[in-house]
């Protein structure tokens, strides 16, 4: 294999046929690696005994399927479980699969760190680090289908029915690689998720949102967090950018381009601070009427943080107060609490173990 390897994991359909193309290769060729790759999780050319011997020696010479290393999982009592992918210089991004009797539902990271630093969460106040790639974003779909039995012990019924992107990171501040990676998830040559199960959530980059809408149409979710901008402000800095008027044309825009397709606001309830009647009243006039759906999130702490979450009955009387206005409002089930796989608290800490255990691994690599 050469140093420049063509790395094949992460690449949409039309760019694995061009590249067959271009390796003198019929473009149907594509299907059947695709199919390989993700529904059957082999990445041995050799295995793939369908194509040619020939197709598989060039293949070998020239590209890879190169999957993110995973540093560790964590399981949770509750059923949720966490893994640590590494992300290069000692960072990692972490994936959470939370199963459900109908579903299983993976939270996937897009970036390493967050640039937006919104006020409540550990990601932000980690900062910016770096996009991951297409292939280490679908890469946290792979393992996890690779290692959780399949749904119903059929081969075709993936353990990951349904993908959110509420990992660490802001998805649409990496669209070009968040992208393709949407492509594989909906496409039936790897995973077949309906756009319906696809969520996306930001926290409110206004044209990229439009460009979304017109590209995939996914499920899309908006961490609202305050019903006016001065308190979004303060928790959610984009908004200076991106105020809320804005910010909620292009919510209805966006869901208009399909019919019944509510947004989702999310909505952190952080003790003394948004989680007033009077807030639950401003934000029924900012939705009503809309085809929008609230998902109240119990604030999870994380150290250094000067938040505290909001009491249950004030978290169930906000609820209260929007639902009797006609606006469908549930409160998030926090799960994997003791494994720190709840929102907002992915902050991609490699502990001293696994840092241990990785450069045990790298100094193995390099004397070997
Ligand atoms: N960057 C995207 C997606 C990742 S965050 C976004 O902001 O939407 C996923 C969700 O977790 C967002 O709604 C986010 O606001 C919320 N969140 C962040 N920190 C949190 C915390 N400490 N407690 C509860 N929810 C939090
Ligand atoms: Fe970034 Fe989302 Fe965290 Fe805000 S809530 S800092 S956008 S990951």
């Amino acid at each position: 294999m050469s140093a420049e390897a063509i790395n094949l994991l992460g690449m949409p359909q039309g760019e694995l046929e061009a590249l067959f193309t271009e390796l003198g290769e019929k473009p149907y060729h594509a299907r059947q690696l695709m199919r390989w790759v993700y529904q059957r999780g082999v990445t041995d050319f050799e295995a793939m005994t369908d194509l040619s011997k020939s197709l598989r020696q060039k293949l070998g010479d020239k590209t890879v399927i190169d999957l993110p290393q995973v540093l560790s999982q964590h399981d949770s009592a509750d059923g949720t479980i966490k893994w640590l992918f590494e992300s290069g210089f000692g960072q990692a991004v972490e994936a959470v699969f939370i199963p459900e009797p109908d579903r299983g539902t993976l939270c996937i990271s897009s970036q390493v760190g967050c640039a937006l630093d919104c006020a409540f969460c550990a990601t932000g106040a980690q900062g910016f680090n770096r996009n991951l790639s297409a292939a280490e974003i679908i890469g946290q779909v792979w393992h996890a289908n690779s290692v959780l039995p399949r749904r119903n012990n059929d081969a075709q019924d993936f353990a990951v029915t349904n993908v959110v992107f509420m990992g660490m990171g802001e998805p649409l501040a990496n669209y070009r690689q968040v992208v393709p990676a949407i492509d594989i998830l909906i496409s039936d040559l790897a995973y077949g998720i309906s756009r319906r199960r696809v969520t996306v959530s930001t926290s409110g980059l206004v044209p990229t949102i439009e460009r979304l809408g017109d590209e995939c149409n996914v499920s899309l979710a908006v961490s609202l967090h305050a019903p006016n901008d001065d308190l979004r402000d303060r928790l959610v800095p984009i908004n200076k950018m991106h105020p809320i008027a804005g910010l909620l044309d292009a919510c209805w825009r966006y869901a208009s381009k399909r019919q019944n397709r509510y947004i989702t606001f999310e909505y952190v309830m952080l003790d003394g601070v948004n989680d007033r009647l009077e807030h639950a009243d401003q934000l029924f006039e900012l939705l009503e009427g809309r085809p929008a759906k609230v998902n109240l999130i119990p604030f999870n702490p994380f150290p250094g943080n000067e938040f505290w979450r909001s009491p249950t009955d004030t978290i169930v009387r906000f609820q209260d107060r929007l639902r009797e206005r006609g606006i469908v409002t549930t409160i998030r089930r926090t799960r994997g609490d003791d494994i720190d796989a709840a929102c907002g608290q992915l902050a991609g800490k490699v502990s001293d173990r696994v840092r241990n255990r990785l450069s045990e691994k790298r100094r193995r690599m390099a004397t070997a």
